[in-house]
This record gives structure tokens, C-alpha cells and sequence, in this order.
């Protein structure tokens, strides 16, 4: 070749990083020791060990050492040995370890970097200017936190000892989002990586140990699911932290079910990528490369779905073909390679084997005409069209380097494909005109929208998603609080109910007025079932009947719910206005209330009259915080702002307790309200005929239809009802403590957000079981990227 030929062909030369320090790390480390477990190197007690190799080559790596259960016993030993002085040291003694932990991080950053990229098989750019950056910056950033904690988080502390289990995509930044932000709490941790990707974090324990960090604190154990599960069971863990995914994450919700135990979940995704007619088509191509190229598409967050106008679908397909042409498939040691090999061989087949199905299901797989390397997992870049939003590449995540694309006709049209997933991890919007995705991001079911921009991530700014995308956030304020305990008043133990009325038969004519109905949609409504419940005075006698609601009736009750848009859309202060209203409403029929309460629980007529008032003062606190308890504005370092919005979770069931029945209701319903939610709630199956004296509280206070819907009956029957349903995104359970368990257990069709007393229900009258500590349950953070500059 010419150097006329070589200039038009415009070929990189290869540029390789060099790996021996590597190799020669590699090479001294003994890893049938490769537990790190009270600040020494042990081996597994099984005498286990699994093998790591190199994805571009499929050779082994190293044999290293698989942690049994008496392994993971050990680890929490030790964790919880060190909990104690770890958490009692004050917020600059832990600043001073993770800062120390991010400085020893830059000075072995290339060899992170490397290691990253041999163990895990991602381009050697990307390990050495996104994962291991991130990393250093979240382990810094949260210095900061631990000696804001006592400023920042009054009445909170660290949860206590924490189990972490990481996925293969990011090794090291997935260990920096865990560890960092609970080593600030005053947490100790066993984490355990994936059994692909074990070698950062071995190179992690080491910074540890000469980073000063006490012995035990940090604790990393390898292996693989039955390590995991040893962690997830323990029972002297107080919080587990998943990232993996959705199967998985459903698998320990309902493994720590009624345990007691603090979880998140961080799990898969299928994002939406959407380009609207006026968007910069040139950059739109660029993020896309971003989007679902990035980690050859082993990204949580891909945005794997490619939702374009249709007006424009042509010419964006034609550029990102031959966008797709000049990506770099090869070595990912090369500094110039785009694409490197997936992780592992059974990660490769399930992306053919989707990829094939999805072609099989009509869609049509394009891929560039390049060659792969001759061994390793190498999967060309593939653009899937006429895809049907049915087909298996719109609906499953393939965790692998393959977009599927689909045409929409107009704004509403593009939201409604975006949201039509199970999952609701992240989306990217692109248009020129700001108004129009400022309108369109809140509206997508998504815990991250970035604007003209896709994958960006700072320590500072909260991450984690809706739905089957897993429930918490990682990174920020909201990601600290995911390791905080507050100490929230509790209130007396739950029994399960013991009624003894059997249910009588509604009749026809007077009977029918004496029983108090269902209120659904805003309408006052007879039971499914035609059931009533007869409810006792504390005498013994006969209050009156209520409806016996069955599944039908939640079901009626959700639909109504999800069907209110007036309310998760009016402004914060028409919302604040109405509570004001409800307020005011009951104040006029305050001593009506107060002598049903007496009536119901024996409380004398001052203590009644107390918990009436106190249900008055509680609407006046959530109409006052209506407006007030909102997002921020990140300023992360990169050119953009970060919104991080608060939203409503959506359809909220509750399930309230008997003790202070109306205050409890009160205490529960109106900070979801406030924050723009609709509401389910099921009242204490003792004292329901306090809640459906509320009806008419409730229809003389402009509240919109749908907005609050009460069912009465059996708690524990209902309370499994509303767990089980999908359409319902978040459940509070003040309940018996077993049917706390089954409602956290049944929770994970959708993977909904479950608070539950365990059994226990809280003071209500105390002013810790009121404000910050339950708005913040009635809200989802969604941050949105918003970059300027030319
Ligand atoms: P995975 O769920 O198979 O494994 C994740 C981790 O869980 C591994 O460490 C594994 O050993 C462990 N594990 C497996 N079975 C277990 C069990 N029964 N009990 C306890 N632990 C168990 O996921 P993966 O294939 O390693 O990772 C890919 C998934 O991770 C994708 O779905 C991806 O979207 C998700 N992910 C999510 C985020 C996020 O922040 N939301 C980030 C990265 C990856």
C-alpha cells in the first residue's frame, strides 16, 4: 500500500496496552488464598476453587478459591467483630479511609484498568477512562458523605453489617457504588463479585489492607450463586445490596422475605433510545454508539431499544449502518477497539440464541461486514429492524451488542413505547428542543433519563430504577440513605385478627343502608362478594357492618387508582390545597369521630379526642409539605445539570394497623398523597367503621375520583391481594407479622416496593412517625442529565 492508499484508507495501526505488570501481578498472587476475611488472605475451607478466564481467549486466568457457607459465616464473624468500633468512629476517621482508599486507587489506576479489561473482556478505553475514573471518584466523593452523615442524616445511623453481591459488566465501579457509600454509613461489608470477574476486587482488598482500612470492615469473598445465597440467607446480615439481574434479584426478595432485612435491588433494563424528528441526527448516531455499543451492550442501562420518528427512520438507519461499519471489532487491549469479546461462552450463545429467535420472530438482523477475530466470545455489532414490540429483542434484555429499532408517529405514541417494558431503568431522549424533552422525560417509567446524552454517571447523582429494574437508588443522597437506619417509634406488636363474627349475608332494603360500603373511584359501592362484616363496639355489641371486599374489589379498587391522572397531575399545591380541605372537613365533624372511636376501641372520650386532633394536625403537615419536600439539582463534573426530580411511585396500597385506627390511616394516607400518589388502602379490619365514616369526609373535599379508594375486610387476605398485583407500585404493610412476610414474598411479580412493620406497628402519635421519613417512601428520585454547550 501506497502511502496515497493509506491515507484514503485511513486504517489504525494497532496500539496495544502494555500488560506485563499484569501479567506479573498475576503471575505472584497465590488465589487459592483469595478470600479476604478479617483483613487476611484464606482459603476457601472447602479446599474450592473456580476457574476466571480471559474472554478475547477463552485461557485461564487463574483457579481461585470458592467460598462455601462456613466461608461466608466467617466473613460476617469478622464484619460484624469490627461493626462496633468501625461505626463508633467518627465521620472524618472514616472520610480519612475512603479517601485513602481513592488515592491508593489512583496510583494503581492502569492496573485496575488493565486487569478490568483481561478479566472482563472490555475495551482497555473504557476501563481506563470511565470504570476505574468512576470508581476513584465514588470512593472520594463519599469521604464527604461520612462527615456530612451527622449533619445530613439526623437521627440516622449505619444499618449495621451489610452483604453485597456484584455482577460481571463492571467489576470495579459496581464494588466502588457498593462499598463506598457503606463504609460512609459506618456499615461493615462482605461483598462478593461475580464468579467471572474476580480479579479487581482482589486487587481492591490489597488497596484496603495498605490503605489502612481495620481489619474485617471490608470483607471480599469469591464465588458464585451458592455464596451469594449463603450471604443473602445469613442471619446476621442487616441489609443486602444486589446488583445482577431481575431473575435473581426476585429470587432474593423473596429469600429475605419477613426477615427484617434492608434490601435494593439494582437490576436489568431495557431502555429506551428515543429520537425525535428534530434531533441532531450526527449526535443521536454518536450516542447510540454510547448507548448500546458501550461494554459490547453488557450494560444495565443500554439503551437497546431504538425508538426514532418516523419521519427520519430512514436516514438515521442509514447512518448508524454505516456508523456501525467503522466500529472496531478486535483486541480490547487495543487502544483503538470499540467492540471487545462478551464476557463468557454461555454469555455469547444466549446473545446468538436471542438474536436468532428475535430474527426467527420477523425481525430483520443486519450486521457489518467484519471479520472476528479467530477466538474468544466476539459478537459483531447487530441492528435488528422491523421489530414488532411483541418480538422477544423489544421485550428481553440481551445483554449483548444488539439494538432493536421501532418507528413512532408522535410524542404520545413514542411514551407509550418507551414505558412499554417490564423494567424502568433508564431512556434517553433526543431533540433539539428542550421543551419538548423536558415534557417527554417525566413521563417516561424510568429512574434515569438522559437529554441529547446517554450513559453518564456521577457519585453524586442517584441511580437505580422503577418496576422489574429492581427498587433503591446508588450514588447521591438518596444512594446513602440506602445504608441508614432511622429509628422510627414503634408502636405495639400485631396480632393476626381473631374475629369472631362470621360474615352475614347482605339483605335487601333497610339492612342495606346500616352497612357501610366500599369506596372506589369516588363512589360509595357494594362488595363483590355481597359479604358483610359485622364490626363490635369495645363492649361486645354490634357497631355495624361493613363490606366483606374480596380480590374483585381491590381489583376494582386499583383500576380506579391507576385510572386517576387528576391527581399524580395536579400541581403540588393544588394537592396541598385539598389536603388543607380534607383537614378541614374532619375538624367540622371532629367529635362525631372522636365518639366512634370511643365507641370502637374503649378510649376515653380525651384520648379519642387527642388522636382525632392529632389526624387533623397530620393533613395540615402533609398540605403544608406538599410543596416542599422536593428534588435538587446536581451539578456533576461533566457539562451537564442533573434534575433529580421527585415523583410519586404511583398506585400506593396500605394497609393499616389497629392501634390508633384513624390516626394510623391518617399518618399513612397522607403523605402518599402529598406526594401525588393514588391510594388502596385496606383500614384495621378491627375498627374499619372509622374509615368509612371518612367517605363523606372525603367526597365533600375535592378530592378527584380515584384518588383514594377504601376497601375494608380481612387484612390478611387483602394485604396478599394488593401484594400480588402488578399494577400496583408500591405496598405499605402494618400488619401480623406473617402476613408482612407473604406480602413481601408475593411482592415480586412486579417487584414492587414493599415497607412493612414486621409485625409491628409504629407510635403514630410521635412526631418521628410523621414527615421527611415517610414523604420519602412516597417518592421515586428520577435524575435527569441535562448537558449544555455548544
Ligand atoms: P446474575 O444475577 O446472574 O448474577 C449477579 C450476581 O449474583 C453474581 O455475583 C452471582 O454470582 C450472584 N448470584 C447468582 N445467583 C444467585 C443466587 N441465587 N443468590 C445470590 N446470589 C446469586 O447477573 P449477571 O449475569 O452477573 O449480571 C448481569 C445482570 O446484572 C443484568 O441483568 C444487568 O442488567 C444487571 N445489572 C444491573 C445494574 C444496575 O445498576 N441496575 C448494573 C449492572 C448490571
Amino acid at each position: 500500500m501506497n502511502i496515497l492508499e493509506r491515507y484514503h484508507a485511513m486504517e489504525y495501526g494497532p496500539a496495544p496496552e502494555a500488560r506485563n505488570e499484569a501479567d506479573a501481578w498475576l503471575a505472584a498472587r497465590d488465589f487459592s488464598k483469595a478470600l479476604f476475611i478479617d483483613g487476611a488472605w484464606k482459603a476457601a475451607s472447602g479446599g474450592k476453587t473456580f476457574e476466571t478466564s480471559e474472554p478475547s481467549s477463552g485461557k485461564l486466568l487463574a483457579k481461585i478459591s470458592d467460598a462455601g457457607a462456613a466461608d461466608i459465616d466467617a466473613a460476617v464473624a469478622a464484619a460484624t467483630k469490627a461493626l462496633p468500633k468501625w461505626s463508633a468512629s467518627s465521620g472524618y476517621q472514616r472520610a480519612k479511609v475512603l479517601y485513602a482508599i481513592g488515592r491508593a486507587m489512583q496510583r494503581h489506576q492502569r492496573l485496575f484498568a488493565v486487569l478490568e479489561t483481561i478479566d472482563n473482556g472490555k475495551p482497555i478505553r473504557e476501563s481506563r477512562d470511565i470504570d476505574v475514573p468512576l470508581a476513584i471518584r465514588h470512593f472520594i466523593h463519599h469521604a464527604g458523605w461520612a462527615q456530612a452523615l451527622d449533619k445530613d442524616f439526623p437521627g440516622h445511623k449505619g444499618v449495621g453489617v451489610v452483604g453485597q453481591i456484584i455482577p460481571w459488566n463492571f467489576p470495579l465501579l459496581m464494588l466502588a457504588w457498593k462499598i463506598a457509600p457503606a463504609l460512609a454509613a459506618g456499615c461493615t461489608v462482605v461483598l462478593k463479585p461475580a464468579e467471572f470477574t474476580p480479579l479487581t476486587s482482589i486487587l481492591f482488598a490489597e488497596i484496603c489492607e495498605r490503605a489502612g482500612v481495620p481489619k474485617g470492615v471490608v470483607n471480599i469473598v469469591q464465588g458464585g450463586p451458592e455464596a451469594g445465597g449463603a450471604i443473602v440467607n445469613h442471619p446476621g446480615i442487616q441489609k443486602i445490596a444486589f446488583t445482577g439481574s431481575s431473575e435473581v434479584g426476585k429470587i432474593i426478595r423473596k429469600a429475605t422475605a419477613g426477615s427484617g432485612k434492608k434490601l435494593s435491588l439494582e437490576l436489568g433494563g431495557k431502555s429506551a433510545f428515543i429520537v425525535f424528528e428534530d434531533a441532531d441526527l450526527d449526535s443521536a448516531v454518536e450516542g447510540l454508539v454510547d448507548g448500546i455499543w458501550f461494554n459490547q451492550g453488557q450494560v444495565c442501562c443500554a439503551g437497546s431499544r431504538l425508538l426514532v420518528q418516523e419521519g427520519i427512520a430512514e436516514a438515521l438507519i442509514a447512518k448508524v449502518k454505516t456508523r456501525m461499519s467503522r466500529l472496531r471489532v478486535g483486541s480490547p487491549l487495543d487502544k483503538n477497539t470499540d467492540i471487545g469479546p462478551l464476557v463468557d461462552a454461555t454469555q455469547l450463545d444466549r446473545v446468538k440464541g436471542l438474536v436468532a429467535e428475535g430474527a426467527r420472530q420477523g425481525a430483520v438482523c443486519w450486521q457489518p461486514d467484519a471479520a472476528l477475530p479467530s477466538s474468544g466470545y466476539y459478537h459483531l455489532p447487530t441492528l435488528a429492524t422491523g421489530v414488532s414490540p411483541a418480538n422477544i429483542l423489544a421485550q428481553e434484555e440481551v445483554f449483548g451488542p444488539v439494538l432493536a429499532t421501532m418507528t413512532f408517529r408522535n410524542t404520545e405514541e413514542a411514551i407509550e413505547l418507551a414505558n412499554n417494558t417490564r423494567y424502568g431503568l433508564a431512556a434517553s431522549v433526543w431533540s433539539e428542543n428542550v421543551n419538548l424533552a423536558l415534557h417527554v422525560a417525566p413521563q417516561l417509567k424510568a429512574g434515569v433519563v438522559w437529554v441529547n446524552g446517554t450513559s453518564m454517571f456521577d457519585a453524586a447523582c442517584g441511580f437505580g430504577g422503577y418496576r422489574e429494574s429492581g427498587f433503591g437508588r446508588e450514588g447521591g443522597r438518596e444512594g446513602m440513605f440506602e445504608y441508614l437506619a432511622a429509628k422510627l417509634p414503634l408502636g405495639p406488636v400485631i396480632k393476626q385478627a381473631t374475629i369472631s363474627a362470621q360474615p352475614v349475608e347482605q339483605a335487601d332494603g333497610a339492612a342495606i343502608d346500616r352497612t357501610a360500603k366500599l369506596f372506589i373511584g369516588g363512589k360509595q359501592v357494594r362488595p363483590d362478594g355481597n359479604y358483610s362484616l359485622a364490626v363490635a363496639t369495645a363492649k361486645g355489641k354490634l357497631a355495624g357492618e361493613v363490606g366483606f371486599g374480596n380480590r374483585k374489589d381491590i381489583r376494582d379498587a386499583v383500576s380506579a387508582a391507576r385510572a386517576c391522572k387528576a391527581w399524580p397531575e395536579a400541581t403540588a399545591y393544588n394537592r396541598s390545597q385539598v389536603l388543607y380541605y380534607l383537614a378541614e372537613n374532619l375538624s367540622g365533624r371532629a367529635g362525631e369521630f372522636a365518639a366512634r372511636l370511643t365507641e370502637l376501641t374503649g378510649a376515653t372520650p380525651k384520648a379519642a379526642r387527642e388522636e382525632v386532633d392529632q389526624s387533623i394536625e397530620r393533613l395540615f403537615l402533609y398540605a403544608g409539605l406538599a410543596d416542599k419536600f422536593e428534588g435538587r439539582v446536581h451539578q456533576p463534573p461533566a457539562r451537564a445539570v442533573t434534575l433529580a426530580l421527585h415523583e410519586p411511585v404511583g398506585v400506593v396500597g396500605i394497609v393499616a394497623p389497629d392501634n390508633a385506627p384513624l390516626l394510623g390511616l391518617i399518618s399513612l394516607i397522607a403523605p402518599a398523597l402529598a406526594m401525588g400518589n393514588t391510594v388502596v388502602a385496606v383500614p384495621s379490619e378491627k375498627y374499619p367503621l372509622l374509615a368509612t365514616d371518612l367517605y363523606q369526609v372525603i367526597e365533600y373535599s375535592d378530592v378527584p375520583a380515584g384518588a383514594i379508594n377504601i376497601v375494608t375486610g380481612r387484612t390478611a387476605e387483602l394485604a396478599g391481594v394488593l401484594a400480588k398485583h402488578d399494577d400496583v407500585d408500591g405496598l405499605w404493610v402494618f400488619a401480623d407479622a406473617e402476613t408482612c412476610a407473604k406480602a413481601e414474598a408475593w411482592s415480586i411479580g412486579n417487584l414492587k416496593r414493599v415497607w412493612s412493620g414486621n409485625g409491628r406497628s409504629l407510635d403514630w402519635a410521635s412526631d418521628e412517625a410523621a414527615g421527611d421519613a415517610l414523604l420519602r417512601r412516597a417518592i421515586e428520585v428520577k435524575n435527569v442529565w441535562v448537558p449544555y454547550g455548544d
